[in-house]
């Protein structure tokens, strides 16, 4: 349920030269109802068949030691799959423990029964059956979209414009989901004629009353893969005809919810170590190998640095988040100190360096997608219940195609140091943090929200400090004053009215992470 409200609201802007009251009318929406989680029924028989494979895998390979803390937690119950759903492979997989099923690219599998959301038990054509990623295949039906190399479910307008550039031939083309606009989008790149540059065309697809799919009037298709099928051989209204589909980016597999089906205990011996590569709150961080194939980071904690007990029992929880937007937790090393914890590799660092190293250089539509990114993984965590707590650029990744992630969610609970867990603490990231927070340690989604608006203008002003010149104690009492962080110069002023939303007194009235992510796609396909 939505509720709709309009408040007036009275705030100081603060920029570098002068301070000007302001009144705002602001229409804010307060979503009163989450997304129900999908419970599902579970049966006994997946134990059964997983306990036959743990025994064999113990007898197989001898050198994988169960945990010595704690005995492994109980089977969760999986659900049949009472009709067989055909699915193709969207990558290649490679088996990982004895349970695995190998997955070839483009192939059919059945799938079986599904275990968590996160892994599945499929069957092969020869009949061989095993655990598989559920992110590596999709539904085998001629009107799913991502059976289809064109169509790119998560990739904001700017993206598909880069990959596109990259491709750079006539007619090169891909179909996009403007999911949270309810629509699709052809984006198609148009080589340089005479008297223009290279250009790159978007073309929403649209539905009429009777529901049939259309790009240009006259010619209707009853689903999108014909409607692109028929412009793959006529132009018909286009500028050209969509010639060649451009498929993933890069060859980069995605990564999985833990290296395998519960399996978020890591033995140490099965990483390598290859360099330092930064060093933070916890301890240092180094580039490394899971079995000398999976790049990975692994960050060791410094004696003393983090309740570990508690960590662990959460990592459990937190290697099931699992999303393209978020920095993957694949696992813990518990065995020996220090612990480690194994995470995916992002090339490009921490989003605060990239942006400062690239100042100048990123044009304004890479600093929205920028935004998109992290709102997108930051409705999943909203839709989780889990909440970030420590939202900021210092706290995002970059991957090799500049894709921005989530990481260290939920890591601040488990911070031993005081200076950075009492709000009056010299590390407390008061800058990033709503009133409710820094006065009553009341962390929320709408928090989160909060500090979403605040890295929004870290990503708009190239990596600048927040408050440049004030000291924490000097932001509690501007911002309980109605001060606001100034608008930078960067943003258009519909870029800065969405982050000042976020900056609203009171919870409710801060926008919700699935109503940013709305807007922001919106404003996307408008520039
Ligand atoms: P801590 O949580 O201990 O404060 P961080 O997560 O901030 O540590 O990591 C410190 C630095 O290490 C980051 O700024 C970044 O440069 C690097 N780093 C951390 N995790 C990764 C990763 N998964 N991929 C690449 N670099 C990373």
């Amino acid at each position: 349920m939505i509720c709709f409200s309009d408040n007036t609201i009275q705030s100081i802007f603060c920029c570098c030269c002068c301070c000007s009251l302001q009144k705002r009318q602001m229409k804010t929406q307060i979503s009163l109802s989450r997304d129900e989680e999908v419970s599902e029924e579970y049966s006994p028989r997946a134990r059964q068949w997983f306990c036959e494979l743990q025994s064999k895998k113990k007898s197989n390979r001898g050198h994988i030691q169960p945990s010595k803390r704690k005995p492994l937690p109980p089977l969760p119950p999986s659900v049949v799959v009472e009709e067989k759903i055909k699915v193709k492979a969207l990558y290649d997989f490679a088996p990982r423990e004895p349970c695995n099923l190998a997955l070839k690219r483009a192939e059919e599998y059945l799938i079986v029964e599904k275990y968590n959301p996160h892994w599945w038990k499929a069957r092969d054509h020869l009949g061989n059956e095993g655990l598989i990623p559920s992110n590596y295949v999709t539904e085998n039906k001629l009107t799913n979209l991502e059976i289809y190399e064109w169509y790119h479910r998560n990739i904001t307008r700017n993206q598909a414009e880069c990959l596109l550039r990259q491709e750079s031939k006539e007619g090169a083309f891909i179909v996009r989901d403007s999911r949270h606009l309810g629509s699709y989008t052809i984006s198609v790149f148009i080589k340089a004629r005479s008297t223009e540059e290279a250009t790159i065309k978007h073309y929403q697809i649209k539905k009429n009353e009777s529901g049939q799919w259309y790009v240009a009037e006259k010619h209707f298709f009853p689903s999108i893969p014909e409607l692109i099928w028929y412009h793959q051989h006529n132009a018909a209204g286009l500028m050209t005809r969509l010639r060649h589909p451009v498929g993933f980016m890069g060859n980069c597999l995605p990564a999985t919810a833990g290296f395998s089906y519960e399996k978020w205990e890591i033995d140490p011996s099965e990483l390598t170590f290859a360099k330092e590569i930064g060093s933070g709150q916890f301890g240092v961080v180094h580039l490394g190998q899971w079995r000398t194939h999976i790049q990975v980071a692994i960050k060791a904690i410094s004696e003393g640095s983090m309740s570990e007990e508690d960590f662990i029992d959460e990592a459990k929880v937190m290697t099931k988040l699992s999303h393209s937007r978020l920095v993957q937790l694949y696992g813990v090393c518990i065995q020996r100190k220090p612990l480690y914890i194994v995470t995916e590799y992002m090339e490009n660092g921490c989003l605060l360096d990239y942006l400062r190293e690239r100042k100048g250089k990123l044009k304004k539509e890479m600093l929205l997608s920028m935004c998109q990114d992290v709102c997108e993984g930051m409705e999943y965590l909203e839709r989780s219940c889990f909440i970030h707590r420590d939202l900021a650029a210092r706290n995002c990744l970059v991957s090799s195609t500049s894709i921005v992630k989530i990481s260290d969610f939920g890591m601040t609970r488990y911070v031993l140091d005081d200076e950075y867990i009492s709000s009056s603490g010299a590390k407390f990231p008061v800058k990033w943090s709503p009133p409710e927070v820094f006065h009553f340690n009341k962390f929320s989604s709408k928090s989160d929200v909060w500090s979403f608006g605040v890295l929004m203008w870290e990503i708009f002003t190239e990596g600048k400090m927040p408050f440049e010149n004030k000291s924490n104690s000097q932001v509690v009492e501007a911002i309980s004053k109605g001060f606001r962080l100034y608008h930078p110069r960067l943003a258009p002023m519909s870029i800065y009215k969405i982050m000042y939303s976020c900056w609203h007194e009171k919870p409710k009235g801060r926008p919700t992470f699935a109503e940013l992510l709305q807007v922001l796609t919106e404003i996307a396909e408008t520039w």
